[in-house]
């Protein structure tokens, strides 16, 4: 049994899309242990991002995470990182499979509707961002 963290983007919230996303995510067998809606500020976007600061698109991508509710979302089964990450597609609907989040939902590189931990590491970290341990629950 392995944790991940989802986050539906502003893009998504402002668009409905919170159900239909659930609803992907619960389709495909993760299991939902976690869930808080929030509206990050920019300093809490740009601790959530740390890792991509030297990046040409951090100012627009955490002005960006700050521009609207969120719901961040803690997500349990067997190699759920890995999974989750497949459910999402490529970080450019452009490029992301038939069927993913990303392709049936996602605006552009940008405005992804989706985020998803990539390693146990940071799925640590950016659970333990949003969440206490008691808050886990399932
Ligand atoms: N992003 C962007 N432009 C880029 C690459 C990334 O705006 O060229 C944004 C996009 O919202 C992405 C986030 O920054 O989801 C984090 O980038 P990462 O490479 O970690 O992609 P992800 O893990 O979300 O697929
Ligand atoms: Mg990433």
């Amino acid at each position: 049994m392995e944790l991940t963290l989802c986050l539906i983007k502003p893009d998504a919230v402002r668009r409905d899309l919170v159900g239909s996303i659930l609803y992907m995510i619960e389709k495909a067998d993760l299991k939902i242990v976690a869930m808080k809606m929030l509206k990050l500020d920019l300093p809490l976007a740009q601790g959530f991002y740390h890792v991509h600061k030297e990046r040409p698109f951090f100012g627009e991508l955490t002005e960006y995470m700050a521009s609207g509710p969120i719901v961040a979302v803690v997500l349990a089964g067997n190699n759920a990182i890995k999974r989750y990450r497949e459910l999402m597609g490529a970080t450019d609907p452009a490029q992301a499979a038939d069927g993913t989040i990303r392709k049936v939902h996602a605006i552009s590189k940008g405005e992804n509707s989706v985020h998803g931990s990539d390693a146990p590491e940071t799925a640590a970290f950016e659970i333990g961002y949003f969440f206490n341990a008691t808050e886990l629950v399932g």
